[in-house]
């Protein structure tokens, strides 16, 4: 039996485990998926544990996607991003990837999305950083608002192409907008929006990485402005049939993995 597993504290409310698990019994194959919540400063020690235990991969989520890095070798992605959210355990070395970028590429893509233009990225966190540079990676131009202004400069200096605002900028940023994408934590079980009403336009795809509630403010005011609406569990889904992809070597169940989350949630 092959064993996989998501690292993080808290990890009880995960939806991965039913997630990927739907996947298994899709396909036949004979694997578990299984949480483990080690101290909040042992994330090395957790990866070599998991390796010796013979765990084929790993997914990593808060707080330990950066203090992963140290213990496998990063792909260019991954260390661009500067952060790890799957772990692939079968080689020699364990190695890095980040399926929260690609993620929320896909997310938007299976919505007939047009990746091109311009994106505006709210957020320049965990998630930010990854679908800025997801986003910046398919071509698109990004710019990056933050509530801490010096964080979205920060990462704008990563990022090709991209700059760096504050919140009050949004409106002007998204005037010309294509794409935007809310990755800060505002909206989560909560009925607030990180984006003034008034600057949504139906020219805009919206995507909310938040999905709980999975119809956040923010969605609902860009669907009464006419913009396409994506909700978080299809950037939850796409990260995680990513990181199955990688570590089974087969097409992902899409269709059974995304009802099994949306039963979850
Ligand atoms: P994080 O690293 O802690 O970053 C949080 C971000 O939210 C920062 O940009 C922070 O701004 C901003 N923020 C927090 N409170 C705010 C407020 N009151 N007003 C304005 N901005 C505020 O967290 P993360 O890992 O990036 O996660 C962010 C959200 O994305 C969470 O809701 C998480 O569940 C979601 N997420 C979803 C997926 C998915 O697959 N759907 C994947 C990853 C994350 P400052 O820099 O100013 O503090």
């Amino acid at each position: 039996m092959d064993v996989y597993g998501l690292i993080g504290n808290p990890v009880e409310h995960s939806l991965s485990p039913p997630m990927h698990e739907a996947g298994y019994d899709e396909l036949g194959l004979d694997a578990r998926y299984v949480t483990f919540e080690p101290p909040v400063d042992e994330a090395p020690e957790a990866v070599a544990a998991a390796q010796t235990l013979g765990v084929s991969g790993l997914n990593v989520t808060i707080p330990f996607k950066q203090a992963v890095l140290e213990a496998v070798q990063p792909d260019d992605l991954a260390a661009r991003i500067g952060a790890v959210n799957t772990i692939d355990l079968t080689g020699q070395a364990p190695t890095g990837h980040n399926t929260d970028a690609i993620g929320a590429v896909r997310a938007l893509q299976n919505h007939d999305v047009t990746l091109a233009g311009s994106a505006v990225v709210v957020g320049a966190g965990g998630a930010g950083r990854a679908v800025a540079f997801g986003l910046a990676d398919e071509g698109l131009t990004v710019s990056i608002a933050n509530r801490t202004v010096e964080t979205a400069h920060d990462l704008a200096a990563d990022v090709p192409g991209a700059s760096g605002h504050s919140l009050d900028e949004l409106g002007a940023l998204l005037a010309d907008a294509d794409v935007l994408v809310n990755a800060t934590s505002v909206g989560m079980d909560e009925d607030r929006s990180p984006v003034p009403a008034d600057a949504l336009h139906d020219g805009l795809a919206v995507l909310d990485a938040v999905y709980s509630p999975l119809e956040t403010r923010l969605l609902r005011d860009a669907a009464a402005a006419g913009a396409k609406t994506v909700d978080g569990a299809w950037m939850l889904l796409y990260q995680g049939v990513e990181a199955f992809e990688r570590w089974t070597g087969r097409d992902a169940p899409v269709e059974a993995m995304n009802e099994t989350l949306r039963r979850a949630l």
